[in-house]
């Protein structure tokens, strides 16, 4: 009668206070509070949110299976790899995958781990767990432990139907069919996973009551923080981060181009888009497309603009396909003439569809990696001084059409060659790494950037970022230096000149390069370790 109660003002709290999941258990936690009942902290179960593609995942699961605490936690599968296929497997995914079991070996000695031949999808497995937890708790749970060693100790392949079905006859159970639920219920969670403060790692664990613990902790920390959610664990900690899906741009209509489309629903993010201004406008948004998908004709006006921005922004190494409704070796010829890499048409079998499109974006993420390995600063990870000029100019462009502020800060370390001298250049060198990390910890918005301009100068370019907005950051930049002096070595301070610029008019982005630099000299003139800003033309020092 009581519990009644309460899950009814629960739900008619819920609908009018929140939308998210999370806030559930606490609104029960309060009201079951309010009316006398009060749950031990152990009564309430800790979410965690996990893969089985993850190996730290896999470990926690084991840690948890071993000290039979499974019954403290509620399992939410996501998938931070959604586009991950097992015959896709790159170099760069091997060292990966290989450094993150070397890393579990590490944390975790007493745990079976072998190294599987690749990372498979967990699409299918995800969705047969999930239509068993729905049918029974336990069952999920058996099936779980036997996914995760499937994978982890005998390196079966769990994106496979028959390995799947072969756990299940372990278990006496036939192959779910899942339904419409299984699937809302896991889009759900992957929601929540992304859209929570979790940085999109996992493992997470999420005791309603506590602060979420990311990553694989110590299996002691694990097991304190079930009981003791408050508790965080001091030292760093392993995890895998979300890896999206690429992302693929319709230019055109979605439905006449099915047979095409429909292939890649399920691996892809697919966007539709009409029109070059809204292809212009997301490609100013911080998504990164990897492949454009363009409808004929070829040569029609807003393709033709679409391919000449592309060219404009040094971007022709982003895939482009030309799609046709059917094959005609004149647009075929015309396609190849206008530089679209590849021209599909609905007679080609969809396995060569996926396999092409897949080709091409893998060529495109390998350009992509060249390029940002060539355009970061190898001792500091921060980008170079080539990669400043072409960002600048980006920004720029985007602050003239958005007329937004941009603002950019030009920081020097202050006597610098009296610590190489006294320390030597070892030092120095750890010395411009700390400092690289504190300035990349103030980027806080998916548009700042922060570069390694010269010897110990660096840039922090803000767009959208006002005069008052830079300045606060150059202020927490160097609070948090001088907070950062350990017992060998002094701390050091920075020189900060900022120059912003609120509505472009004739100036050219070098201006503002010119400007932060002649505010760095007198930042340097008035005695070092200060911040001296403009804003356009008016000259402000603090
Ligand atoms: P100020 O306060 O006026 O900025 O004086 P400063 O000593 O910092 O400036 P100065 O330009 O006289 O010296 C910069 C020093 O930075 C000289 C050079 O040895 C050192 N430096 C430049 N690049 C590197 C590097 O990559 N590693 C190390 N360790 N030192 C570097
Ligand atoms: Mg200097
Ligand atoms: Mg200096």
């Amino acid at each position: 009668m009581m519990s009644t109660c309460v899950y009814r003002i629960q739900t008619a709290l819920l609908k009018i206070t929140c939308k998210s999941q999370h806030h559930l258990p606490i609104i029960r936690i309060q009201i079951q509070r309010f009316l006398g009942i009060m749950p031990s902290i152990t009564d309430l179960k800790v979410v965690i949110y996990g893969d089985y593609n993850c190996p730290f995942c896999y470990a926690l699961h084991e840690h948890l299976q071993a000290d039979e605490r499974q019954d403290l936690t509620e399992w939410r599968l996501i998938q931070h790899a959604p586009d991950v296929t097992s015959n896709v497997c790159t170099t760069d995914d091997q060292v990966e995958l290989t450094n993150e079991v070397a890393t579990v070996r590490h944390r975790a000695p007493d745990l079976t781990i072998a190294l599987p031949p690749n990372r498979p999808n967990t699409r299918q497995a995800n969705q047969i767990t999930e239509s068993l937890r729905q049918f029974s708790a336990q069952l999920a749970q058996q099936f779980r432990t036997l996914v995760y060693r499937a994978l982890w100790c005998s390196g079966l392949d769990i994106s496979k139907t028959e390995t799947l079905q072969s756990l299940l006859e372990q278990l006496d159970h036939p192959l779910p069919i899942p339904g419409p639920q299984t699937q809302k219920q896991l889009d759900e969670w992957q929601d929540l996973w992304q859209q929570s403060n979790y940085d999109k790692r996992i493992p997470v664990m999420h005791h309603p009551e506590g602060q979420p613990l990311l990553g694989l902790a110590s299996k002691e920390d694990i097991l304190s923080y079930l009981t003791q959610p408050g508790r965080q664990p001091l030292h760093t900690i392993a995890s895998c981060s979300f890896k999206p899906r690429p992302i693929i741009v319709l230019l055109g209509s979605m439905t006449e181009y099915w047979p095409l489309i429909q292939p890649l629903r399920n691996d892809y993010d697919l966007r539709v888009i009409s029109g070059s201004e809204t292809f212009v406008e997301f490609l100013d948004s911080p998504e990164t497309i990897d492949l454009v998908l363009f409808t004929g004709p070829p040569d029609n006006g807003d393709n033709q603009r679409c391919l000449q921005v592309i060219q404009q922004r040094s971007l022709q190494h982003l895939s482009t396909i030309m799609l046709s409704k059917q094959y005609c070796s004149a647009e075929h010829t015309q396609s190849c003439q206008l530089g679209y890499n590849d021209y599909l048409h609905p007679d080609v079998p969809s396995q060569i569809i996926v396999s092409r499109i897949s080709r091409l974006i893998s060529l495109k993420r390998l350009t992509d990696q060249l390029q940002q390995q060539s355009n970061k600063d190898h001792l500091t990870g921060l980008y170079n001084r080539r990669e400043l000029e072409h960002q600048l100019e980006l920004e720029w462009l985007r602050a003239t059409r958005s007329k937004r502020s941009l603002s950019l800060l030009m920081m020097d370390i202050d006597y610098f060659k009296q610590y190489n001298d006294s320390y030597g250049h070892l030092a120095g060198d750890d010395c411009l790494r700390t400092t690289a990390l504190t300035i990349g910890q103030h980027i806080k918005r998916p548009g700042d950037k922060a570069f390694r301009y010269g010897g110990e100068e660096f840039i922090l370019l803000l767009p959208e970022t006002d005069h008052q907005g830079a300045l606060f950051v150059a202020k927490k930049i160097q609070q948090q230096l001088a907070s950062q002096s350990n017992q060998k070595l002094p701390a050091i301070t920075l020189s900060i000149g900022i120059s912003t610029v609120e509505i472009i008019t004739r100036q050219t982005p070098f201006q503002l390069l010119e400007l932060a630099d002649k505010e760095l000299l007198k930042a340097k003139q008035s005695g070092r370790n200060r911040v001296s800003s403009v804003l356009l033309d008016h000259a402000n020092d603090e």
